[in-house]
């Protein structure tokens, strides 16, 4: 599950003063770093804060979660942790391998119209409604929690997609800390 700024070029002023007030309101807990010997690998992240089973609605049964980092790499799929990705400039993070987005003209699907993303760039890239006929940029379709773009992202590790949701006062939490609309999409490998 990933979160992000509806304001393509947004990054926080100061990570650390955003990182702060998240752990202060529990959605973000103490930084852990890991190193696997044989894999000669170091793991940084986040773990959980204390509010973030509320902040966040699992659904259906109780969640496997794993909220402390496992001793083994291989365990590391039910881990979850947070990490935090910034870029010079926007990029598309790619979300769901068939993302259910639409046109936000007719709200038809336009999945199959999608262009390759790997090389988006702001304002270059537009999409043709099957339906409308309606030429749209793709970072201006109705992504429906299947991809995002930006320069600041907030990765939420091992939450599966449509296993949560995340709570109205979650997004306002991250209004409140940054001035912006913000947004989320599940990813899978
Ligand atoms: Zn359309």
């Amino acid at each position: 599950m990933v979160f992000y700024s509806k304001n393509l070029e947004y990054v926080p002023e100061n990570v650390s003063a955003l990182l702060a007030s998240l752990q202060m309101d529990g959605f973000i807990g103490e930084p852990f770093s890991t190193v696997f010997k044989q894999q000669t690998e170091t793991q940084n992240g986040y773990l959980i804060g204390r509010e973030f089973l509320k902040l966040i609605t699992f659904l259906g049964c109780s969640p496997h979660i794993a909220v402390t980092p496992p001793e083994q790499l291989t365990d590391w799929g039910n881990f979850c942790y947070i990490e935090i990705q910034h870029f010079q400039a926007p990029k598309y993070f790619k979300g769901l391998n068939q993302p259910k987005c639409s046109c936000p003209v007719c709200k038809s699907r336009v999945t199959g119209a999608l262009p390759e993303l790997q090389q988006w760039l702001p304002g270059s890239q537009e999409v043709s409604c099957p339906k409308c006929q309606q030429t749209t940029l793709a970072e201006n379709l109705n992504w429906r929690h299947g991809g995002g773009f930006g320069r600041f992202f907030i990765v939420v590790n091992s939450i599966y997609p449509n296993e949560a949701v995340a709570t109205d006062k979650l997004m306002s939490l991250l209004n409140s800390v940054s001035g912006e609309d913000w947004d989320y999409f599940y990813f899978e490998q």
